[in-house]
């Protein structure tokens, strides 16, 4: 009988296809028998060699912790946990003896204590086998190579069913490997929300128990309209769902006719209209989607899949590439913002709150060898084109200060070095925290132009985690707080005759255009497979409806109410499948 699980759109679209059980499998290892005294030998050394392997992962992480206390506490349980003698003669034992491959001892001896751990009393015991897990994890990766390996040796497309997706797995897929993601965990404004989107591939995030219920190879159907997968379909689910594919695809295809008309309200009013990147090569595409340069290139993902060495050429010539094909149009480099839900080696996942932790703009001020070396790149490639340099979650003007005083140096230190440079692009930032909305007057004067990230000022605002399950109901921009603090900085940026822009997912959605015109943005920055749907969004808005929904809706009292009074206005306007039915189920929540 087919399961149907419920989360939240992350990615638009319709998909069938096989799961692909990522980051699952390794407790379902196939089990290998050896028959000769040499593989035992073998696998006793494979095992010898992974244990070995990660803890030399564990110190180099636990070598860059040393402000990190706890952080550094924690990695070096878990580098004890590896010499246990418990764990280490179960395993060879059961090579040895049950003539077991190693990856199999391992995923069966891990099995056995984590089950003892969860019939422990002391809840604070109990819980300390998320270390045992963790290492296991390790272990069992340096065992079996990396997943991502046995994706790219696929021969058909799958769909990845995941408990989660750290951004740098899914940075690394081919999206002709992919048909759809559906995670446990995750929000609609997680990066890998994020990436999935940038792939133009449906995806569900937040459905709590998915990678617990799929079998791999079985089929699977994502709806990224409504926030729906189906396991195993019947007959007639999957006649309703081809169905619903063909149609949603149809009415995008129309929609993206219409990709050269120009973004302009239906009253006249034109709109700058730009691409959210994740991706050099994407920029070849901007133009066929019908985008007006870059509003947002988030930049990490550059050095998500490539290795840490030639970063500084790595970055060049990924900002060169994009500022040579879009120019003249702008381009918005947002410099690193890692941390929160984007790990590299040297940052701590055992911050308690990473959200909260060491994230963007503090690590590369911590940490300035790697902020040189992307802004090296950056003034290298200004020459190219139209480049300005964005900062993520400012908090205080003095770390403006601070990147304009290193920008100042590093173009000095290029100019002696006799290395090429453009001038120094101009100098915005993002307005991502309350404390950015409440002093944006301090802000102001340092910045040459901002753009709002409502993602994260949702999250900060409403004290939310975006990527958690649990809360993501709560997760909500239409949130009066939101909405106000979004015309406070509208206004006071107008005041000051400053640009600005809005770059979070917000920017994209059908009920939030009308509002987000109508307190005076300059540009609306979206996911590029989104920009078709975004032009015929604001081709039906009136600027003056625009400006009275607006006004209204900083005295209504819930998101269900804000929600409610736009959605009164676009229902007629839009095409049904586009203005997606999750709205509807909102706006009958909180009101
Ligand atoms: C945001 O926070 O709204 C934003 C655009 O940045 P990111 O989603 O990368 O955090
Ligand atoms: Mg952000």
């Amino acid at each position: 009988m087919s399961i149907r699980l419920r989360g939240t759109p992350a990615s638009p679209g319709v998909s069938i296809g096989p799961a692909f059980l990522l980051n699952v499998e390794e407790i379902r290892v196939q089990k290998r028998t050896l028959r000769t005294a040499s593989e035992v030998k073998c696998e006793l050394e494979r095992f010898a060699e992974a244990i070995e392997k990660t803890r030399g992962q564990l110190e180099q992480i636990s070598e860059h912790l040393s402000d990190v206390i706890e952080g550094k506490q924690l990695i070096e349980v878990h580098i004890l946990l590896l010499s246990d003698p418990f764990i280490i003669t179960e395993v060879r034992k059961q090579i040895k003896d049950d003539l077991v491959c190693a990856e199999y001892a391992v995923s069966k001896v891990l099995y056995d204590v984590l089950e003892r751990f969860n019939a422990i009393e002391d809840p604070y015991l109990r819980s300390r086998s998320v270390d045992v897990r963790d290492v296991g994890r390790r272990v069992m990766a340096n065992l079996l190579g990396t997943e991502k390996q046995a994706l790219s040796s696929l021969k058909s497309p799958v769909i990845l069913v995941s408990e989660d997706l750290d951004p740098s797995q899914t940075a690394g897929l081919s999206r002709k490997q992919l048909l759809g993601i559906a995670t446990d965990l995750g929000g609609s404004t997680s990066h890998t929300a994020i990436l999935a989107r940038s792939m133009g591939i449906p995806a569900v995030v937040a459905l709590k128990n998915v990678a617990e219920n799929a079998v791999p190879g079985q089929v699977v159907i994502i709806d990224g309209i409504h926030g729906e997968v189906i396991l195993d379909p019947d007959e007639d689910e999957l006649q309703y769902y081809s169905e619903l594919k063909k149609r949603y695809n149809t009415a995008e295809a129309e929609i993206a006719l219409n990709a050269d008309s120009p973004a302009v309200t239906a009253d006249g009013k034109a709109v700058e209209l730009s691409a959210n990147i994740e991706f050099s090569q994407e920029a070849d595409q901007v133009g066929r989607f019908g985008g007006h340069g870059i509003g947002l290139f988030r930049t990490e993902f550059i050095r998500l899949i490539s290795p840490e060495a030639e970063e500084e050429e790595m970055h060049f010539r990924a900002y060169r590439h994009v500022l040579q094909t879009l120019n003249p149009d702008p381009v918005i480099i947002r410099t690193l913002d890692l941390g929160g839900d984007k790990f590299l080696d040297f940052i701590p996942t055992v911050e308690r709150n990473p959200f909260l932790g060491w994230r963007g703009i503090r690590i590369c001020l911590d940490r300035p060898e790697k902020f040189i070396s992307q802004l090296r790149a950056l003034l290298r490639a200004a020459r190219f084109g139209n480049a300005r340099i964005m900062l993520p979650m400012i908090t205080g003007y003095d770390q403006i200060v601070q990147v304009r005083d290193m920008l100042d140096d590093i173009s000095a230190n290029l100019d002696r070095e006799g290395i090429p440079r453009g001038d120094i692009p101009p100098l915005g930032i993002m307005i991502e925290t309350p404390a950015a909305v409440l002093g944006i007057d301090l802000l102001l004067p340092h910045s040459a132009f901002v753009s709002i990230g409502s993602n994260d000022l949702t999250q900060y605002t409403l004290a939310v985690d975006r990527g958690s399950p649990y809360v993501s109901n709560l997760f909500d921009s239409f949130h009066p707080a939101v909405i106000r603090q979004i015309n406070i900085v509208v206004s006071k940026c107008r005041e000051a005759g400053k640009w600005v822009g809005i770059c979070g997912q917000m920017a994209s959605d059908p009920l939030a255009i009308p509002l987000l015109l109508g307190y005076g943005v300059n540009e609306l920055s979206v996911p590029m497979t989104l920009i078709p749907d975004v032009k015929e969004m604001i081709s039906v808005i009136s600027m003056k409806d625009a400006g009275s929904l607006a006004e209204k809706a900083l005295i209504l009292k819930s998101s269900g109410e804000i929600r409610r009074s736009v959605l009164d206005y676009v229902e007629s306007k839009y095409p049904e499948i586009i203005l997606d039915e999750i709205h509807r189920d909102e706006i009958y929540r909180g009101s």
